[in-house]
């Protein structure tokens, strides 16, 4: 297996809200949301708690307790410190386990996957915009801009029993997998996204070049990027 990661805070923001990590097979991405630094703080306890849960007897079962732990830590912190109050953070998690990809997230960050020349999204936005999309009140197009497309339905340390949401596939030989904060896909169309997946050459190189495009489009957002390959 092969990885690369990449953030930067964007061109527009003073601080970068998003974090990302990784231990053994398991890879996060997460967007805190929250004033002054609150959306910083909400990230990092989220991907530290959840790598902390996973002592590799049972992933997924320490995946889903890290989602709590998360939860309950983010909530914990936001009683003590008032300045945090409200602060929340999206989670994006791949897992590879038994020769499948595990995927667990809430909020609008995406786990995307590249095979047979194609990108396919694996999750769905937990956004005000996703659901008036699925309702069919606005269309791709209109969402795209719509002012407010970064609010959202879930996310972690918002409430005290989150709705993380779960999925599986099996790997096949080839498999390139994305997974992203919002900053990347605000900017970029899925097809310049895909033009960069195709390309031959190290995750790292095309974490770096996706991040790199998003703020030559404008980079109005924190970008977080995490590529991994060779996962079969
Ligand atoms: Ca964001």
């Amino acid at each position: 297996m092969r990885f690369g990661a990449c953030t930067d805070p964007g061109l527009l923001r003073p601080n970068n809200q998003d974090a990302y990590g990784h231990r053994g097979p398991l890879f996060l991405v997460a967007d805190g949301l929250g004033g002054h630094r609150a959306g910083e703080v909400a990230s990092r306890i989220a991907v530290e708690e959840i790598l902390a849960a996973m002592e590799g007897r049972e992933p997924l079962v320490e995946l889903r307790a890290g989602f709590l732990a998360a939860n309950e830590a983010i909530r914990a912190y936001a009683m003590a410190n008032p300045e945090c109050y409200g602060m929340g953070t999206t989670v994006a998690a791949l897992l590879f386990l038994d020769g499948h990809a595990c995927i667990a997230h809430i909020g609008d960050s995406r786990v995307y996957l590249y095979r047979s020349r194609r990108l396919v999204l694996l999750t769905r936005d937990h956004s005000l915009v996703e659901e008036l999309v699925r309702q069919g009140s606005l269309s791709e197009d209109e969402a795209r801009n719509h002012p407010q497309r970064s609010v959202l339905t879930r996310a972690l340390g918002t409430t005290e029993t989150p709705q993380v949401e779960y999925a599986e596939l099996e790997l096949e030989k080839g498999d390139v997998f994305l997974l992203c904060t919002d900053g990347l896909t605000g900017e970029l169309e899925e097809k310049e996204i895909e033009s960069v997946l195709a390309t031959d050459g190290h995750p790292q190189a095309k974490a770096e070049r996706l991040v790199e495009m998003a703020k030559r489009h404008g980079g109005a957002d924190n970008i977080t990027v995490v590529v991994v390959d060779d996962v079969v």
